[in-house]
Formats: structure tokens, C-alpha cells, sequence
């Protein structure tokens, strides 16, 4: 039961960054849906 959870949040699509559709790691939420490298190019 407990690994039918696992392998269904490991079969979720990963995010991808609107710039580059490169895929973003979950753990950025808070900078919405652009990659570190989007957002550090905005930053310069
Ligand atoms: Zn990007």
C-alpha cells in the first residue's frame, strides 16, 4: 500500500520552467514555475 504512494508521487510529471522548459526541482515553489538559471539571468 505505502509503495503505490511512492511510485505515484515518483510518476509525477517534474515541473518545467516557462523560459528554457528546462525541468525544475519541487523545492523552488515559491519562485512559481522558472528554473535557478531563468531566475538568476533576471537577476542580472
Ligand atoms: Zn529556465
Amino acid at each position: 500500500m505505502i509503495q503505490n504512494i511512492l511510485d505515484f508521487f515518483r510518476n509525477l510529471p517534474a515541473k518545467q520552467c516557462v523560459e528554457c522548459k528546462k525541468p525544475i526541482a519541487e523545492q523552488h515553489e515559491c519562485y512559481g514555475n522558472k528554473c535557478d538559471h531563468c531566475l538568476g539571468v533576471k537577476d542580472i
